[in-house]
């Protein structure tokens, strides 16, 4: 082989691939061993934990079907042939939902994005649609998607009902779960003819962050919100303390007062990390980050200053594409995290539930404990009305053995460890969703899809769909992590 010949991908299966090929024509694939590996991994490398453990798993090849019927032909040759499938939109995920822990087919399916249909409410499109296509399809109408990931410029649509479940939007209309904010979900089965099946109102639940494992998404259909003159603001304090309690005030406030998308708060250290902002935004300073309407900026205004607070930045979209300024969200959410990893590898995060947002002093009190390796950045939402508030710290990473103690800490002061380390959907904390597997088991009788990412389903796999459903009755339902 010579020098610069690609690696060749490790064959975890042994199907006769141009055979598979041939079956799968017209249907467009890659198989150079770049373009694979490449499709095969997501952001699980924020974790040095998933990192070790998932650098190293493939797929075999990669499929980009540009049309339903395109991706039924997909699903038909892996049942077939016994293929596992990775479904992939952007890869944007932090745990590895996206990579394939079996090898076999990665069915990418980003030239499935059309908008077809935008009504008064809401936006039918296909699943491999990117979100800022869809909020740029909704502008003219007046209208933005209720959510959106900070992802939105890469991200599909099916990959964050897949696989998401709060955003830039969810501290006004909750999660992807709630408020019909998913309307509508197309999915086809891993059959030897694939089904379509159509799961509406609190049915779509059965399929919603389900990774994957549970069909494949082809149409998704979202509620859709007025849009506004949104202005990009950051504000600064002092204390991360002050900064917190203006970021619940913030998040408290009526609607009708300030109709705010976003409410995060970062630690100074951590905002010293964000680039291109520092001749607007002062060093040093706790960050109050938020989008609100043009007409509310005064409303804000008021209420950063009785927080103790300064505005320094208030940018609308027209300066901040003039002076090709990233979004505000993009120092939220997970990027926040990516800011600082830009810079240095050692960062990683955690996603922790706090037990009170309004109990700023039990939030203080936990960063006491925690010790300097540990620097706070909060986000709020709302959940069935009530404020929630997540903690997506950035953590130096030492060792696992301090990532645990780190956990314990949190646990022993009453917060929720929501695990970003660790590769399944039954992660720390979250009880196996069995609408989800009985709905698996209908769709996927074979298994193929998504592989080894259920623990539950290898308990279960055996049973019936209706004595799988059987068994969530007895059980909670399960809960989504807090996303980044
Ligand atoms: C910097 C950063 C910021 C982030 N911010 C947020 C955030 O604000 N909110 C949030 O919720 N998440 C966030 N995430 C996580 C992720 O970006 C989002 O959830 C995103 O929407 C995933 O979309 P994707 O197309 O990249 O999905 P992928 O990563 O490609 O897939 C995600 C999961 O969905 C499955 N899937 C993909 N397409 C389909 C389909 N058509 N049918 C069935 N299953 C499918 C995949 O198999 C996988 O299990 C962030 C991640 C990063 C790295």
């Amino acid at each position: 082989m010579a020098d610069n010949a690609p690696t060749p991908v490790i064959r975890k299966t042994t199907h006769d691939w141009p055979a598979i090929q041939v079956a799968l024509a017209p249907v467009e694939v890659l198989d150079d061993p770049t373009a694979v590996k490449k499709r095969s991994r997501d952001f699980f490398w924020y974790s040095p934990i998933l990192n070790a453990e998932l650098r190293h798993s493939f797929g075999e090849l990669v499929v980009c079907p540009k049309t339903p019927d395109e991706l039924a032909r997909c699903l038909a040759v892996a049942y077939a042939h016994d293929i596992p499938v990775t479904l992939r939109g952007g890869g944007t995920g932090n745990y590895g939902q996206a990579v394939p822990l079996k090898g076999g087919l990665i069915l990418e399916t980003t030239a499935m994005r059309k908008i077809l249909e935008i009504g008064q409410d809401f936006v039918r499109v296909e699943a491999g649609a990117m979100m800022i296509d869809i909020n740029a399809a909704l502008a003219p109408h007046g209208r933005e998607m209720a959510l959106f990931p900070s992802t939105q410029d890469i991200a599909t649509v099916g990959g964050f009902v897949a696989g998401g479940s709060a955003g830039i939007g969810s501290i006004a209309n909750g999660p992807l779960r709630e408020n019909g904010n998913i309307r509508a979900l197309k999915v086809l089965s891993l059959e030897a003819e694939p089904s379509e099946h159509v799961f509406k109102g609190r049915d779509v639940l059965r399929i919603h962050h389900a990774w994957g494992m549970n069909g494949a998404i082809t149409e998704v259909t979202l509620r859709t919100v007025p849009s506004h003159d949104w202005i990009g603001c950051m504000a600064g304090f002092d204390t991360y303390q002050d900064a917190y309690a203006a970021g619940y005030a913030l998040a408290s406030v009526p609607e009708a007062t300030i109709a705010r998308k976003l409410c995060s708060v970062v630690d100074a250290r951590i905002a010293n990390y964000f680039p291109r902002l520092d001749t607007r935004v002062p060093g040093g300073r706790n960050l109050l980050v938020t989008l609100v309407p043009r007409a509310q900026l005064d409303a804000l205004r008021t209420l950063i200053t009785r927080q103790g607070g300064i505005l320094h930045l208030a940018m609308d979209e027209a300066e901040r594409t003039a002076g090709k300024l990233p979004h505000v969200f993009e120092f939220a959410y997970n990027h926040t995290t990516l800011q600082v990893l830009k810079s240095d590898r050692r960062a990683t995060y955690q996603q922790i539930g706090v037990p009170d947002p309004a109990d700023t002093a039990t939030v203080a009190r936990v960063y006491d404990a925690l010790g300097d390796d540990v620097w706070p950045h909060h986000e709020f939402t709302r959940g069935d009305g009530v404020i929630c508030a997540a903690d997506l710290p950035i953590i130096w990473f030492t060792s696992p053995e301090r990532l645990a103690r780190i956990n314990a800490i949190y646990k022993a002061h009453g917060f929720t460890i929501h695990d970003a380390h660790v590769n399944v959907i039954e992660g720390n904390h979250m009880q196996p969703d069995y609408q989800h597997l009985a709905w698996k088991r209908r769709l996927d009788p074979k298994g193929l899809m998504n592989p080894g990412k259920s623990t539950a389903w290898e308990r279960v796999k055996h049973l019936t769909a209706e004595a799988i459903e059987a068994l969530g009755r007895t059980k909670p339902d399960m809960q989504d992590r807090p996303e980044g």
